[in-house]
């Protein structure tokens, strides 16, 4: 820990340093906590706090005042919470900081936030997507129009990848709004707008206004309710593209989570293009990390998972080096891209369509989900087996849906449909999935030990033959790919009368008659309160 000497150093100077230091340590967040007996600072660098200093308490109350006064805030007022921010200079950091109080029985605490948009601006390559993976999103965006939602939990860098897309879609020819509660960055060329729910601005009023003013593009904050989620969907069904974050763990429960919130199961089944999970998990140190032998718990989640017979994988040196923090140095996301096929939206339309189904359809699409893209990073040597654990809920039932989506090719399986042919020989399919960098040895070791090792450790996965066409992860992509292409989404909006009639709007070309039908939109808008409203008053 640090220790400031404040007989010499005045309080300004201490904060300064406080926040300069932190910075510079990639902190996100600086803690504030009033202990008895003195103030403790902690920083919070790779999703862990850790001690940073302690300030003596006769010197707490100046410098809580003091980052009061940074961040606007009223420093008389020490019993209610505030919040505040901070744009600004600090040695040679530019900054753009969050503020905020609470009154705890012990004295104020202060916690700032640390925005970091530096990684937004590097583009979506930096971010940790697979190969694959980008190529769906990239598909995903170049869809004029339909909904995209990025999921995570708080502080899993959804701003970051949504602020990365609208860097892409941010062109001369495009009209871009956003609606967000606060606006993380300024990004040029883009109108943003801030919610103000004291004069109640809320997302979904100033979402109604957004639509009179000619957008391509909208970016709402965060999907928080209903009436939010339901104009959301039907913007992006009226020729938009809608990109949104919502607060949920995966692309399922996204899709139960909409379903939830009463939006129209026929309206979501056309609109939803995609949805991005992601969550952070922590980088092994590449300086100091080790290879080790796996467990049989690991073996089988990997043998179970990404059908691979995994023996060693990187993890932490207990030893650590001096460049890192318990092993570990800076985080990367862990994504689930889900681009939503045929399939999907039919189950998505359907009422009796029951959870299990669900999971089973998206499961066994053409995604690869947290947990494979997770394991792939481990395999990799970016992350570790534990951060992965820590990180997802392994189902106990991996079997059942990953199972299925291995080469499990049985007795009973569906008569042959055209996704069948593309089921390969259990014996490629470590080769055919080859994704693993030239730094994991496991590979061939792997394939030296496959004979000998299989039948002892490895439980071979269920075989459960649901009626589910099985796919292997490399053919299923051009199979499937081709299905949910751009254009046969638009193909399926535009030929969709019924969606058409229900929206009592007449069928229309997405781009060239977008402005001529603004006017029966923001009426139909405007109406959507009132869920007793007969279809037919909308135009
Ligand atoms: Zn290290």
């Amino acid at each position: 820990m640090v220790t400031f000497d404040f007989s010499t150093l005045p309080i300004v100077d201490a904060v300064n340093q406080i926040i300069v230091f932190s910075a510079k340590q990639n902190a996100s967040d600086i803690h504030f906590d009033p202990r008895p007996d003195c103030l403790l600072v902690r920083i919070r660098v790779d999703g862990d706090l850790q001690d940073y200093t302690i300030i003596p308490k006769q010197y707490e109350r100046n410098l809580i005042t003091r980052i009061k006064l940074l961040a606007n805030m009223n420093i008389t007022e020490n019993r209610l919470p505030q919040d505040g921010s901070v744009k600004g200079r600090f040695g040679d950091l530019d900054l753009d900081m969050r503020v905020a109080t609470l009154p705890t029985h012990l004295g104020e605490k202060v916690v700032i936030r640390i925005l970091d948009y530096s990684r937004s601006l590097q583009g979506i390559e930096t971010l940790g997507f697979s190969k694959d993976n980008i190529t769906k999103l990239n598909k995903m965006i170049n869809v004029p129009n339909g909904i995209i939602l990025v999921t995570g939990a708080t502080g899993t860098g959804k701003s970051t990848t949504v602020y990365s897309i609208l860097q892409i879609l941010n062109k001369q020819e495009t009209n871009i709004i956003t609606v967000e509660d606060p606006i993380e960055m300024d990004i040029k060329g883009i109108n943003q707008v801030q919610v103000n729910s004291e004069i109640g601005l809320d997302f979904a009023r100033v979402l109604r206004a957004i639509l009179r003013q000619d957008p391509n593009i909208i970016l709402i904050g965060e999907i928080r309710d209903s009436e939010t989620a339901k104009i959301a969907v039907r913007a992006s069904i009226t020729g938009h593209l809608v990109l949104s974050t919502i607060h949920t763990n995966d692309s399922l429960s996204t899709i139960e989570r909409l379903l939830d919130m009463d939006v129209e199961r026929y309206l979501l089944s056309s609109a939803l293009t995609g949805i991005i999970s992601q969550k952070l998990v922590r980088v092994l140190c590449p300086k100091c990390k080790v290879l080790r032998p796996t467990t049989l718990y690991e073996k089988k989640v990997f043998k179970t998972v990404l059908d691979k017979d995994i023996n060693e994988i990187y993890d932490v040196n207990p030893k650590h080096c001096p460049d890192c923090h318990e092993g570990y140095h800076g985080r990367i996301a862990i994504q689930e891209v889900l681009l939503i096929n045929d399939e999907i939206r039919d189950a998505i339309n359907r009422n009796d369509l029951s959870k299990e189904e669900l999971r089973k359809l998206v499961y066994q699409s053409d995604v690869t989900t947290l947990l494979e893209d997770g394991l792939n990073k481990c395999l990799d040597g970016i992350t570790s087996f534990e951060e992965i654990y820590k990180a997802i809920e392994i189902d106990d039932n991996l079997d059942e849906y990953y199972g299925a989506k291995h080469n499990n090719v049985e007795e009973n399986k569906a008569p042959s449909t055209s996704k069948e042919n593309t089921i390969t020989e259990k014996e490629n399919v470590p080769n055919n999935k080859k994704n693993n960098k030239e730094d994991i040895k496991t590979d061939e070791e792997e394939k030296k030990n496959t004979d000998t090792s299989t039948d002892i450790i490895i439980p071979k996965p269920i075989i459960k033959t649901d009626d589910k066409p099985n796919i292997t992860a490399n053919d299923k992509d051009e199979k499937k790919e081709t299905k949910t292409s751009p254009e046969e989404i638009d193909n399926k909006k535009i030929d969709n009368e019924e969606i058409m009639d229900l929206l009592t709007l007449p069928p229309v070309k997405e781009d060239s008659t977008k402005t001529d039908k603004s006017a029966p939109l923001e009426e139909e808008l405007l109406q959507i309160d009132d869920p007793n409203k007969e279809e037919t008053d909308l135009i």
